[in-house]
């Protein structure tokens, strides 16, 4: 889980700190050393390290904090800024050229790092606010990896311009923009190819790529799971090629956050996203101080309420309402709340972003597992749709084709529809209740 080992640190010195009715400089410098070990533990910068404890520790000596009402919480607010403030502060966001001007977006990284992922998800993420984009293939050394972005770009509904892998780059980059404007695309993503290290070669075809076209952002993808070795990745294409911006990705299983709490202290350039995991959906608008809050343990319940408010059609939230008054709720009903749910990434996911769940030891006891909501959805699959919208027809003979088709005990079959019949139950009091309110006159 992200984060995971650093927040569980840094919460161990903030409850230390809570817990004193008052604050000396002592406690304050004790408090900082520990801070700093744990951010040298999870890989962040040294250099970064030694400016981020000197900023708080000048601010969290001061007068007006040690005197105030309550100076720990204090002490903690001013980590929380000084930490936005590591990673940017502000949210970067990409802005698209005129719709009459082509936006080429150029990503890069080194192989592996998830570059051709990435790419599809970020094409995925505009085409789904009503843009047009293009994905271009031209890592030309790898011909799998033009099959993949095909693949990829399949699935997020994004056409891919390829030319196989008997053209340079920039030939492929070029026919691609003439490409675009023909078919009145203003966004085109150049996917091009990565080397196992920073090599020469890999440079002047990106460079070659940026004389050659008007590139509008270079952006880097990183894996936040290599730590510093990210940072001096994101050092070096800065140095060599000039970027715009990294993609931090598989920060899901990143337990340190050396990475994200360091690239734009160390190279100048901001974070704009973080890939959260392996579907093409799993992509996350960086914001410094939802990261911040996150790695602290605060939770991020922004972002929750961003996640639900995409996931949930609210059309299909009026009518599940209406049908919950009504207690007409089938089989089917239940079949779409398990997808919305599913959208959003899953109960463990939800739980992640509340505060005080951040971390894994307050998991550990509520660890859900989502593969338990795949039996219910099994039996409910293998009903024919009649069968969902009208259960009281599942007799016997057909709980045994439902059995077998979702490869269960018949004993499965018969508890979901138990549990079903009760929720009916409930609901048709429930709206019984409402309904005898509202004749007395209350308005819910
Ligand atoms: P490329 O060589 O840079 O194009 O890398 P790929 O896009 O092929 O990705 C390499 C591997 O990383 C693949 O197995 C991806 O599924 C995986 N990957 C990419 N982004 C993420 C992410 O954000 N989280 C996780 N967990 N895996 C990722």
């Amino acid at each position: 889980m992200a984060f995971d080992s650093l927040t569980d640190k840094l919460q161990n010195v903030f409850r230390k700190l809570r817990s004193k009715g008052t604050i000396t400089e002592a406690d304050v410098k004790e408090a900082m050393k520990e801070v700093k070990r744990a951010l040298l533990e999870a890989d962040v910068n040294f250099k970064v390290v030694k400016q981020f404890i000197n900023s708080v520790s000048e601010r969290a000596v001061g007068e007006e904090v040690l005197k105030g009402l309550n100076p720990g919480q204090m002490v903690i607010k001013i980590v929380k800024e000084e930490m936005d403030k590591l990673m940017g502060s502000e949210t970067t966001e990409l802005k698209l050229l005129p719709s009459n001007e082509i936006t080429i977006v150029m990503m890069c990284g080194l192989q592996g790092a998830g570059k051709t992922t990435t790419v599809a998800k970020l094409a995925g993420k505009f085409k789904n606010k009503g843009k047009k984009p293009l994905l271009v293939a031209c890592d030309v050394y790898r011909p799998a990896a033009i099959k993949q972005l095909e693949i990829n770009g399949e699935k997020v509904g994004v056409p891919v311009f390829s030319m196989g892998d008997g053209h340079k780059p920039v030939n492929i980059a070029k026919a691609a923009i003439e490409h675009a404007a023909k078919n009145d695309i203003n966004l085109v993503f150049l996917d091009t190819a990565g080397r196992l290290h920073v090599d020469e070669d890999m440079m002047n075809e990106l460079a070659e790529i940026k004389e050659n076209l008007n590139v509008t952002y270079t952006i880097l993808t990183v894996d936040a799971m290599t730590g510093q070795d990210a940072v001096n990745v994101a050092t070096s294409f800065n140095d060599k090629i000039g970027i715009d911006g990294v993609i931090l990705t598989k920060l899901d299983g990143d337990t340190r956050g050396g990475a994200a709490l360091s690239i734009k202290a160390v190279t100048g350039k901001p974070i704009l996203y973080a890939g959260m995991g392996e579907k093409l959906t799993d992509l996350e608008q960086f914001y410094p101080d939802r990261m911040a809050s996150r790695i602290l343990g605060m939770g991020d319940v922004e972002s929750l309420i961003e996640k639900a408010q995409s996931a949930i059609d609210e059309e299909k939230a009026k009518e599940m309402e209406e049908k919950f008054k009504k207690a007409s709720f089938d089989f089917n009903d239940f079949l779409d709340q398990m997808e919305q749910m599913e959208k959003m990434g899953g109960m463990n996911d939800i739980l992640k972003m509340l505060p005080g769940f951040g971390n894994k030891k307050q998991l550990q006891n509520l660890e859900i597992d989502d593969n338990a909501m795949n039996m219910p959805k099994a039996i409910i699959l293998s009903m024919t749709k009649q069968e969902r919208s009208h259960p009281e027809i599942i007799n016997p003979s057909r709980k045994k084709r439902i059995a077998d088709g979702a490869g269960v005990p018949i004993s499965e079959v018969n508890k979901l529809i138990k549990q079903f019949e009760q929720s009916r139950k409930m609901m048709k009091q429930m709206s019984g209740m409402m309904g005898g309110k509202r004749r007395g006159g209350f308005k819910l």
